[in-house]
């Protein structure tokens, strides 16, 4: 199996030069390599926009793999940075953290109705949960628009911590700045916390009664509600941003996820959503993540986890691509499984923030949970840009949320 760190050597870089494009100029053959002999470097094929769609490959592999041939490239100079300037001035912390903020604001009105009444309701903007809404929010006028829940403020609570501890990671505190959430009204999008969710709540008394932070989650199999994959993206990008093996990253997002969640189902999501994030944040194409991270992988997860854990997430692996498969297959619930099969899908079937979300939120139930998973992996792979202004423009807490995520990058 190829470790993370030595993947990483044929991924993109400031340096990586662009060394054949095609005669139609829409494809660019990269490397990092240097040296004379062309015929061992080990390739990245890249489009006119920078999109990465093949990486780690011999020239002669591709050459057997391009119906055109070399015949049809010539040799050029220049770097990668020419070809796609905006793909490091990204900042993955921020764009995933607004991306989530803003996902699981919009969602937060229409939590809990059916996928049927969503679709009906249709939202398009930040609503409010006033009264007098052409439908019946839970959330009946206590929240106002752009709002966010639970999901962002445990995120966020995280962050501080990991920031507050100059980078490291001491899930002690994480566990108390989650407690400082709920008992203190601390990193919320309005001056009380809402949003607690069963298991979290079962952890927290847990925690409040002496057992050790990770040891608070809960281990049944009725324990694997989206409440850890729903926060688990600060950890994710300490992952990313260390460049820590498979093994390394499995390690930090068991922990992470056993605060609240202890059991494997709950593991196993969390591990490939971070992987998933990884890889399109790398390949900025879904489709190539999605084949690398879930199809390309199960041997390795199949070699690590239990097969009823392999098999809750059996749509995730083996049906969402399929031609002809229904979507709303997916159950609405709020079962981390379905939770990451709902963003994986909404990420693959779309090709910009809006509809990503707007998708996530379709399914119903859960949607403020399903909207904020899938808005942490669109906002890092489409930027920050790439969220709608109208919804930016009434999200709560905006700037701080940024110089969080900011500083926490920063450590
Ligand atoms: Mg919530």
């Amino acid at each position: 199996m190829i470790k993370s760190n030595d993947r990483r050597k044929d991924s993109i870089r400031p340096d990586t030069r662009i060394v054949y494009r095609n005669m139609y100029q829409d494809r660019y053959i990269l490397t990092n390599d240097t040296g004379p002999d062309m015929e061992s470097y080990r390739i990245i094929l890249a489009d006119r926009s920078g999109r990465i769609y093949g990486e780690n490959m011999s020239f002669s592999f591709m050459l057997d793999h391009d119906p055109h041939g070399l015949a049809e490239y010539e040799h050029t100079e220049g770097s990668f940075k020419e070809l796609n300037p905006a793909y490091f001035e990204r900042n993955t912390a921020v764009d995933g953290l607004i991306g989530q903020a803003v996902g699981d604001a919009f969602g937060v009105p229409v939590e809990f109705l059916s996928r049927k009444k969503v679709r009906e309701v249709n939202l398009q903007d930040m609503a409010g949960c006033e009264s007098g809404l052409s439908f019946e929010s839970y959330w009946n006028n206590t929240i106002p628009a752009g709002a966010w829940s639970d999901d962002t403020s445990m995120a966020v609570a995280a962050m501080s911590s990991v920031t507050a501890n100059n980078g490291k990671i001491d899930f002690d505190d994480v566990m108390k700045q989650f407690l400082n959430w709920w008992d203190r009204g601390q990193y919320t999008s309005l001056e009380f916390p809402f949003g607690l969710g069963g298991t979290v709540d079962k952890a927290f008394r847990r925690y409040r009664s002496g057992v050790p932070a990770l040891e608070c989650g809960g281990r049944d199999f009725k324990d694997n509600g989206n409440g850890a994959l729903m926060r688990i993206f600060p950890f994710a990008v300490y992952c990313i941003q260390h460049e820590l093996t498979e093994e390394e990253t499995l390690e930090v997002i068991r922990k992470a996820g056993s605060l609240t969640h202890g059991h494997e189902i709950s593991t196993l999501g969390c591990f490939i959503y971070t992987l998933f994030l990884d890889e399109c944040i790398r390949l900025r194409s879904p489709d190539t993540a999605y084949f690398n991270v879930v199809k390309l992988k199960m041997p390795y997860y199949r070699s690590l986890f239990y097969k009823e854990t392999m098999d809750a997430y059996d749509m995730l692996f083996n049906k969402i691509t399929r031609t002809g498969f229904d979507p709303d297959a997916i159950p609405e619930t709020g079962y981390v499984a379905d939770c990451l099969t709902t963003a994986v899908y909404c990420i693959l079937n779309t090709d910009n923030y809006e509809d990503a979300v707007k998708t996530a939120v379709g399914f119903g139930y859960d949607t403020d949970t399903n909207a904020a998973v899938t808005g942490s992996i669109a906002g890092a792979l489409y930027g920050l840009s790439g969220i709608p202004e109208r919804w930016l423009n009434v999200l709560e807490k905006k700037d701080e949320l940024a110089e969080f995520a900011e500083r926490f990058s920063k450590v």
